[in-house]
């Protein structure tokens, strides 16, 4: 700690979607701190992660070889050994079963530079659109929903207009814990008289800072946002000069919300309907209103109708195209929105380009080869082909989908079953551990590159200290595998890559390095001087509107045999699977999971606070130690998904949301025994 400081690298955040920038306090080939950074959005404030999380850099569990199973073990090797198996096995299955039984699962860890060149390698050297990674599991449904109602499934402002409204809506997200500098953000925006209002099944801490706070039974949000809309329009609060101008499928839509009154809502809801009244009200007379959202209204099976009943309410009141407004799906991961704007995704080229003839044509031109012309498998549909048999060949890079993915059991059986398994990351993850190569990638502070942020800002990641032992970037891997397969990748730096993109990728036609450094990229579409989205006309001419209708709660509700209802979630100080977290000062902070139950319910099962129990659901049971917490609703219990001891996966449900494919990760069917 006492080391003097030689120099500040300034970088971009490795956790959360937010973004922050910082600077690398280094000495020699060490990172020893964090100093703040007030150039980019989050102004200098950063939460525990940005600043107490870096210590993974020099963690001795850091890959620093290459792995080769060996007689069933984990057994160093040299990179040309990898390799080499890497190019066999895959060529192997390539001729023997075809494309179609290879898949890979590219990253929101890596930067935008390396998601680019990894789903170039699988689809025009693997030829498979077998493509995805994790926003299936978080934002796939906004991607779907927002793309339907306005054209892009992005986020429509930016972060700091959050200042510039006169009321935030928050549903379905727990900012304070997940996006931590924007929960701050909204703290601030409380504090200058902007009002707040909150929807959330707990009492999540933004909920004191609310004025109006609903706590909606889980999985009837559709319902909730209906009959807001309901009194909005019934009380002549809508902007019916932006709704006759800018949307179409209007009167279709107004039908569909008809029954949606206050009274059959709370019956739906469990929040009184003087409550949804009052909230509607505050919504309807504000000029400017931003709705955030995260994966409370997306991982459902309804996720997608949730999200376009969002849409519905911002066009209902004019909330689009304007400073202070909008539509923010708060993004979870680092990278997750570069991930798909790259490409990193089964149905779509980089920029959302779908995959049809016309845009496999100018990829086959561009690119100097021949491409798959079907649209591949999601992430979800991949783990059960996977298990199934049918795809035999896999790449996994910076993702651990054996404890991140709903069913996890039947995850890792795949994986214990499948022909040939490449994990690429920094730390032997679960996945990794049940690999037959390992490939030691180097962590942001090791490379060059960009990411972009929940806001569609694309940032620098700079280098600060070199990759341990023989650990190398991820985009140096890609260029290296691809020589194997006899292809002349000739990019020098990260920057070769990104101008390759800029000719490809319209939504990234202005991302020079130059302008990236200078902190002026949000990437938007052609012809639009703002960043912010749909500001004269939206993305897809019209904004539209979706009639959408409340059905069922969840595809597994509690029952007799499982009669408490298990969410799942993040907290302030892990992350995800606690690969980076928990290799850091956070550990500290909270180094075990607790399973969060009502103190009623508790004591309705004879418990006691900080009793290890078994939670069981249908597919399978953990050890866990009770918490009682208030702020749980009674029979509904909450977990992370941070700890490999207690993989809450284990018990979630992997029914998917038909539209986007995104798992029901927020409600499943549990109960609670003694251990
Ligand atoms: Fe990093 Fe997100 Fe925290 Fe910012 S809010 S410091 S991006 S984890």
């Amino acid at each position: 700690a006492n080391k003097k400081i030689e120099r500040l690298v300034k970088t971009t955040c490795s956790y959360c979607g937010v973004g922050c920038q910082l600077q690398l306090k280094v000495t020699g080939e060490q990172v020893v701190g964090v100093f703040f950074d007030k150039s980019s959005s989050n102004k200098g404030h950063l939460c525990a992660k940005g600043q107490f999380g870096w210590e993974y850099i020099h963690s001795e569990k850091r890959l620093t070889h290459p792995l080769i199973r060996k007689n069933g073990e984990l057994t160093e090797a040299t990179w040309d050994e990898a390799l080499d198996l890497i190019q066999e096995k895959f060529s192997e299955a390539l001729e023997r079963h075809g494309s179609d039984a290879i898949a890979g699962l590219s990253s929101a860890k890596i930067t935008n530079e390396e998601n680019y060149l990894f789903q170039k390698f699988m689809r025009s050297i693997l030829k498979t659109n077998h493509i995805d990674h994790c926003a299936r599991l978080c934002h796939a449904a906004s991607v779907v929903g927002l793309q339907a109602s306005f054209g892009s499934g992005a986020m429509t402002n930016t972060i700091n207009e959050i200042l510039e409204s006169d009321v935030i809506f928050v549903i379905g997200a727990n900012p304070t814990e997940a996006h931590p500098v924007i929960g701050y953000r909204i703290k601030e925006a409380v504090q200058k008289g902007v009002k707040l209002l909150v929807a959330d099944p707990r009492k999540i801490e933004l909920s004191r800072y609310a004025d109006v706070f609903v706590r909606q039974n889980s999985g009837t949000d559709i319902a909730l946002l209906n009959g807001i809309a309901h009194v909005i329009y019934k009380e002549d609060l809508w902007d019916k000069e932006f709704v006759d101008n800018r949307t179409e499928e209007f009167e279709t839509w107004v039908k569909s919300i008809e029954q949606y009154t206050p009274e059959y809502v709370a019956d739906i809801t469990g929040i009184a309907s003087e409550d949804i009244i009052a909230m509607a009200r505050v919504i309807g007379q504000a000029k400017k209103m931003m709705i955030l959202y995260a994966m409370g209204i997306t991982q459902h099976i309804h996720g997608t109708g949730g999200v376009l009943a969002i849409a519905n309410l911002a066009m209902l009141t004019g909330n689009i195209g304007k400073r202070g407004a909008g539509v923010a799906p708060l993004r979870g991961q680092n990278n997750v929105q570069g991930a798909c704007d790259m490409g990193a995704l089964p149905n779509v080229y980089p920029s959302y380009r779908p995959i049809n003839e016309e845009n496999r044509k100018f990829f086959e031109s561009f690119w100097e080869t021949s491409l798959p012309e079907k649209p591949g498998m999601t992430l979800n549909e991949i783990t059960h082909a996977v298990y199934n048999g049918q795809i035999k060949a896999m790449y996994i890079v910076g993702e651990n989908p054996s404890l991140s993915e709903p069913n996890g059991k039947h995850v890792q059986e795949g994986f214990d079953k499948i022909d040939f398994l490449v994990v690429q990351d920094i730390f032997l993850t679960e996945t990794a551990e049940q690999a037959d190569v390992v490939l030691p990638a180097a962590s942001f502070a090791e490379k060059d590159g960009t990411f972009t942020n929940t806001e569609r800002k694309i940032q620098r990641v700079r280098t600060a200290v070199s990759p341990p032992g023989e650990a190398k970037a991820d985009w140096l891997i890609f260029i290296d595998l691809a020589k194997r397969f006899g292809q002349k990748w000739s990019y020098s730096t990260s920057e070769d890559i990104m101008k390759e993109i800029t000719q490809c990728s319209p939504l990234y036609r202005e991302a020079t390095y130059d302008q990236i450094e200078a902190g002026l990229v949000h990437w938007n579409y052609p012809g639009t001087e703002t960043p912010i989205l749909h500001t004269e006309k939206f993305v897809r001419g019209k904004g539209k509107f979706h009639p959408v209708e409340f059905t069922k709660t969840a595809a597994e509700e509690p029952c007799e045999d499982y009669p408490l209802l298990l969410t799942t979630g993040r907290t302030l100080h892990q992350y995800h699977t606690g690969t980076m977290s928990r290799k850091s000062k956070l550990e500290l902070l909270q180094p075990e999971e607790n399973i969060l139950v009502h103190p009623n319910t508790v004591s309705d099962l004879s418990m006691i606070d900080g009793e290890i129990v078994i939670v069981e659901s249908r597919r399978g049971e953990i050890e866990a130690k009770i918490r009682c917490s208030d702020k749980m609703p009674q029979g509904v219990v909450f977990l992370t998904f941070h700890y490999a001891e207690t993989p809450s996966n284990i018990l979630t449900n992997d029914a998917l949301d038909p539209s986007s494919k995104t798992p029901e990760l927020k409600s499943c069917a549990v109960k609670i025994k003694k251990k």
